[in-house]
């Protein structure tokens, strides 16, 4: 009954202590992870879709808890970035998935166009610390810097300070490629789309939910496409889960593509399969 509901609820509601408790648990353990081996990356296709092609993947985190099972970047990046540990993880991701793609390359599974797409934070952006690391990484693994694109978010961007910018410039000049991810979901992207050394954006997977059953649907990622275009940049756009919004995306001009219809995030074993499948012509 609803009664009964409502008494379980209040049973199991933990205090304010209980949480406090929880959640510097969880530290501790995110801290371990860290340094020992709790983390791992999965990596998503990116798709050319005039060709079905592989032109890169996307570098996404998940933890592996001894007790509590997976959990998922949206649940410990926030509590990562309360707690200071953003950077080290940053870090982490940064040499993981660059040396992965050495791995690659050095297995002859990829070639020089094949990129890794590494998100990075707003923490990152800030510190110059990490564009060293970056610089480091390129050199220790003998990568093109080409073949490394950082994702950044609009809301990383926005806050827009010299030091922002003079981050994404070093990060720049060291010739990785930087893309905005999350496009369309801030209010302040036209303005600043052209002023920033970006290379690319990806477009929020918001603004093709429609395509194949909203009639209008069509018409705003083609006006996307053109602003984005006419800011002398191309759109990645992701989220594409069914053949219609892929179809409708290869239809309207768009290049690249990244979503569950194509590929689930999978683990890098995965990947080599996946590159066999697509790679026939
Ligand atoms: P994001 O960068 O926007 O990544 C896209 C998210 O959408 C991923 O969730 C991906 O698994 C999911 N996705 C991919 N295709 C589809 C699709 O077709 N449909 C739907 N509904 N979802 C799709 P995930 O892996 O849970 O990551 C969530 C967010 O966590 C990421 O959003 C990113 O902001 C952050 N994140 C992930 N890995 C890292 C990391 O290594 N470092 C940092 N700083 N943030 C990360
Ligand atoms: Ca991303
Ligand atoms: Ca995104
Ligand atoms: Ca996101």
């Amino acid at each position: 009954s609803k009664a009964e509901g409502q008494n379980r609820l209040h049973v199991f509601e933990p205090g304010l202590l209980l949480i406090r408790r929880l959640r510097s648990q969880l530290l501790e353990d995110l801290r371990a992870a860290i340094k020992g081996n709790g983390l791992v990356l999965h990596y998503q296709p990116v798709v050319e879709l005039g060709t079905g092609r592989i032109e890169g993947v996307e570098a996404l985190i998940r933890w592996d808890h001894p007790t509590r099972g997976r959990i998922m970047p949206d649940e410990f990046i926030p509590l990562a970035e309360d707690a200071g540990l953003i950077s080290e993880l940053g870090l982490w991701v940064l040499n993981t998935a660059v040396g992965q793609l050495r791995t690659w390359i050095d297995a002859d599974l990829v070639d020089s166009r094949f990129s890794v797409r590494i998100n990075i934070s707003a923490t990152d952006l800030q510190s110059l610390q990490f564009i060293e690391d970056v610089r480091a990484v390129l050199k220790e693994t003998g990568v093109r810097p080409e073949q490394v694109v950082l994702e950044l978010t609009e809301a990383a961007i926005v806050r827009g300070n010299d030091l922002d910018r003079y981050s994404l410039g070093g990060l720049r000049g060291l010739g990785v490629g930087i893309e905005i991810d999350d496009f369309g979901t801030g209010y302040s992207s036209i303005s600043y789309l052209r002023r920033l050394p970006v290379d690319r954006v990806k477009v929020d997977r918001s603004l093709i939910e429609g395509l194949g059953t909203d009639p209008s649907q069509p018409a705003l990622v083609a006006a996307v496409l053109q602003l984005v275009r006419a800011c002398g940049l191309e759109a990645v756009w992701e989220g594409v889960e069914t053949a219609e919004q892929a179809e409708h995306l290869r239809n309207l001009g768009c290049l690249s593509a990244q979503g569950y219809f194509f590929s689930k995030p999978v683990p890098p074993e995965r990947i080599p399969a996946l590159l066999a499948e697509t790679s026939s012509e």
